[in-house]
């Protein structure tokens, strides 16, 4: 699952790819959007709200500003690609929209929630979300209010709700935890300090922003850059107890039972 700086990468190489081109051709092969030609339309901006991708154009005629809304949950990706260039080597099957200008051409892969909206109507498609990590109105505060709101939910649940805050996916969750050690099932009534947490939540999603690899140690080394995620019956880097990894509502965490005590 991309996590909130994988989106925020993909929305900035798609903004450096497309920002300020005319589309000359728009294939869109969603049935929602079959019929949908955007030739003419300007790109005007890709940004990345919590981990949604909206990319707003100018309308080829005198339309009012449009905005193309996709989520990449498991598996989705957009790559850019010079005009001519052999596209990755994904089946053509997986392909959900192609945008051209004369500099680029923007492949969408495996894409979900695929939408077109006039953008001043965006707030219908992400108007749910809590304040975004690396949005530009990042709200602190706000994202330990809507957190304590719940008190008796567990506290990796919480934080993996996006109407909570934005961008946190299961990576950060099991590290962020880690690192405070705090049990994944701990209530967040019980948690001692949410607003550490939430600053914690920011300094490691800023951290990587920008880069694609990402790292909650510090190294950038392969097989290094987790303390607890994917490394299920490893040891601790910090204890040498036995990393586990169990279910925990609709996803998996990982934690160390000595470095995190607590109900589990
Ligand atoms: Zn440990």
């Amino acid at each position: 699952m991309p996590e909130g700086d994988t989106v925020w990468n993909t929305a900035r190489a798609l903004h450096r790819a497309l920002a300020g081109g005319q589309l000359t051709a728009s294939d869109f092969r969603v049935p929602q959007l079959a019929t949908v030609d955007l030739t003419g339309a300007v790109v005007l901006e890709s940004a990345a709200r919590g981990k949604h991708l909206l990319l707003r154009f100018r309308a080829p005629a005198d339309g009012p500003p449009l905005t193309l809304h996709s989520h990449l949950r498991m598996d989705g990706a957009w790559r850019a690609y010079a005009p001519g260039e052999r596209w990755a080597a994904r089946p053509a099957h997986t392909v959900r929209v192609v945008l051209r200008t004369s500099e680029a051409v923007a492949v969408g892969y495996h894409l979900h929630d695929l939408a077109l909206v006039p953008t001043a109507e965006e707030a219908t498609l992400v108007g749910h979300l809590g304040p975004d990590l690396l949005g530009p109105d990042w709200d602190p505060a706000e994202a330990v209010r809507r957190l304590a709101a719940e008190p008796n939910r567990s506290i990796a649940e919480a934080l993996l709700d996006q109407t909570n805050l934005a961008g946190i996916g299961n990576l950060y969750k099991s590290e962020l935890l880690f690192l405070r050690g705090i049990s994944p099932w701990t209530p967040v009534r019980d948690v001692p300090d949410l607003p550490g947490m939430v600053a914690l939540a920011h300094r490691l999603l800023m951290a990587n922003r920008g880069r694609w690899t990402q790292s909650t140690t510090g190294s950038l080394h392969r097989g290094r850059t987790s303390y607890v995620y994917g490394r299920r019956s490893e040891p601790c880097r910090r204890c040498g107890a036995t990393i586990r990894k169990r279910d925990q509502g609709e996803r998996v965490t990982y934690w160390c039972p000595a470095c995190q005590p607590g109900r589990d």
